[in-house]
Formats: structure tokens, sequence, C-alpha cells
């Protein structure tokens, strides 16, 4: 149903059940019945008479609101543009055909390396779409804003932010440094928070967006040989959750997916003694390809996924359930 705001009035002063400023309108649907709304401060100054927009009904402690969004903030012109971290090689350029091939414009990223990366972009322009690499640690906090300054400078927006990229170093705890626990986490966890944090802010003022966030199988049942990894992961679901419900009322849609044993570098470098021991114990007994998560990944990124957040999605053979 398309409603169009008749009249409205910004309220400075905080309202209940709400704690901040929010308009106050009266919107009208095709059949003429009108109804009171809440309408979302980061409309201030931008609200006219008789546009047109959507309503969503919001569960609060005291009850059920009607909010109402303008469409012109959330039909985005164009089309859609999304930052994949760790995109140049296994699950992550995976993620960027996917994506190229359902219509995203694309930004390529890893932190070394970068003719591999320009290899991918590459690879999305023959697709048909628009793509570029951005070299960028997504641990280091200045690097990634400056990946995310350059991605709004080319695109304008940002409408899905995949955080994919990671690394292992793994040993038994005992053997583990203190090295080799704070690379894989700043990288892991850290990476997710600094790219989240600067990306989110663009979505906010969009009203809209998508994050997706590639956590493991092993965040939800611990590895041997993996304590920093699998805490890494295990603090990717819990963070999924938390940014899921702050940004909820925002329409920035959170998710993560949580992959079994899929077939890239990452897994190459697992002794193939124990490669076969794992897959042992995969009922589906093989190991996944990039592409089945990709394909997840596109899932949640399109609109068919506009009514799921702070979820955890096992892409696994079977391997936990
Ligand atoms: P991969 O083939 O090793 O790819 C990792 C990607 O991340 C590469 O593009 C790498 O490029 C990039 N990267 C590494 N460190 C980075 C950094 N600091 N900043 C930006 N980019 C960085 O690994 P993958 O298997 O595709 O893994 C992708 C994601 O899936 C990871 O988060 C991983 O933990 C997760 N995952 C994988 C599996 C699996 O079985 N393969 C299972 C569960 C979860 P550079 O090294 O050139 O920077």
């Amino acid at each position: 149903m398309i409603y169009k705001l008749i009249s409205y009035s910004e309220v400075k002063m905080p309202l209940p059940p709400r704690k901040s400023s929010y308009a106050i309108g009266i919107v009208q649907d095709t059949k003429g019945k009108k109804q009171i709304v809440q309408i979302d401060r980061k409309f201030f100054g931008k609200l006219k008479i008789g546009m047109s927009g959507q309503i969503e009904i919001h569960q609060t402690m005291d009850g059920a609101i009607n909010v109402f969004s303008p469409n012109s903030y959330k039909e985005k012109v164009g089309p859609k543009v999304a930052v994949v971290t760790g995109s140049s090689s296994g699950i992550g350029r995976a993620i960027v055909l996917k994506l190229a091939k359902d219509g995203f414009d694309v930004v390529v990223n890893s932190a070394s390396d970068s003719k591999k990366g320009e290899g991918v972009a590459r690879e999305i322009k023959k697709i048909g779409r628009s793509a570029i690499y951005i070299e960028a640690d997504v641990s280091d906090e200045m690097s990634v804003e400056q990946m995310i300054e350059k991605t709004i400078k080319k695109f304008g927006k940002i409408d899905l932010l995949v955080n994919n990229a990671g690394i292992t170093r793994d040993k038994k705890l005992e053997n583990m440094s203190k090295e080799d626990w704070d690379k894989v986490i700043a990288v892991n966890l850290t990476g997710v928070f600094n790219c989240t944090k600067s990306a989110i802010s663009y979505m906010q003022k969009e009203g809209s967006g998508k994050i997706i966030n590639i956590a493991s199988v092993v965040g939800e049942m611990g590895n041997f040989g993996q304590a920093n990894y699998s805490a890494s992961k295990g603090g990717i679901i819990a963070l999924t959750k938390t940014v899921a419900r702050e940004n909820a009322g925002d329409n920035i849609l959170v998710n993560a997916i949580a992959p079994g044993f899929i077939k890239t570098k990452m897994v190459e470098a697992i002794p193939k003694s124990i490669i076969k021991k794992v897959i042992e114990q995969i009922p589906m007994g093989r190991l996944g390809e990039p592409e089945e998560v990709a394909n997840f990944v596109a899932f949640l990124a399109s609109d068919k996924a506009g009514y799921i957040t702070g979820q955890v999605f096992n892409i696994n053979g079977g391997l936990y359930m």
C-alpha cells in the first residue's frame, strides 16, 4: 500500500515511547483513509506534503507504532552498491561475482596482492557491471575509513557491506603466541567493527542498508587449534545480533553466515590428513563450494529477504545442526 503525507510536524521534544525527536505526520492511503504516523528524525528538513511512502509497524515495549518512510529516500537511484571485504579470492571472490551477476556494482578489497584484486574487478566489468578494487587492511581503522570514503566518492552510496575478510593462525592454545591471538582478532573481529562503523553512518543517512558478516561453524562449535579464530567468529555472531538490534528501526538488516569447510586457499592450507578426518564428520561427505556460500549471500542481499535480521545461517553440509 502506498501512503501520501498530507501534513506533518517535526517534534523536537522526546516523544514516548521513543526516546528521541520524531516527526509526527498524517498520511492518507489510496482509499482516502487517514492515519497518524511517526517519521524518523533523519527525514527532518526533507519532508514535503504530498510525498509518497510506506508504513512499517514497529513493535516497542510500549506497543506498536506506525512508522512512515518516504519512498524518495528508500528507492535509491541506480544499481545497488556492495562493498565486499577480502574479495580477491575464495568466498569473497565468489560473492562479488554473484552479486555482479545479480546487478550490483561492487568494491573488491584485499589487504595485499592488488594484482589479484584488480583481476577480480576486471572479471566483474566483463559481466557488465561497474567495479573498483581498493586495497585496505580491515584491521586498520584509517584505511577502512578511506575505503568507505572512496566508495562514496565513486558510487555515492553503500547498499550492502559484506564483512568477509578473514585469516587463520592455528595452534593449540598453549602454543599460540599473543601475536597470533591479536592478529586474528584484529582482522576477523575488529575488522568487522571498523567496516561496520564506517559504512553504517551512510546507510543510516540513506534510511536503508544490509550487512552480512561471514562468521564460521567454528564460532558456534569451537575447533581444536583455533582458539583465536573461533573466538573471533563467535564474536562476529554476537556483534551481528547487537548491530541488528540497534539498526532495525533504520531499516538496516544485519545477518551472519556461518560456513562449514569450504574449498578455498584457507582450507587448502590444512594438512590433507586432517581434511580427510573433517570430511568424515560432514554428513554430506564433502567440502562446500565458495559459490554455495555466495548464492546465500545473494539471497540475503536481495529484496526477497526483507524481513530477516539478527540471524545466523549455517552452510555446512550438516556438520553442525
Ligand atoms: P581466503 O581464500 O584466504 O580469502 C581471504 C580473503 O581475505 C583474501 O581476499 C585476502 O586477501 C583477504 N584478506 C585477508 N586479510 C585481510 C585484511 N586484513 N584486510 C582485507 N582483506 C584481507 O579465505 P576464504 O576461505 O575465502 O575465507 C573468507 C571468509 O570466510 C573468512 O572470513 C573466513 O574466516 C570465512 N570462512 C571460511 C571457511 C572456509 O572453509 N574456507 C569456513 C568458514 C568461514 P589478502 O590476503 O591478499 O589481503
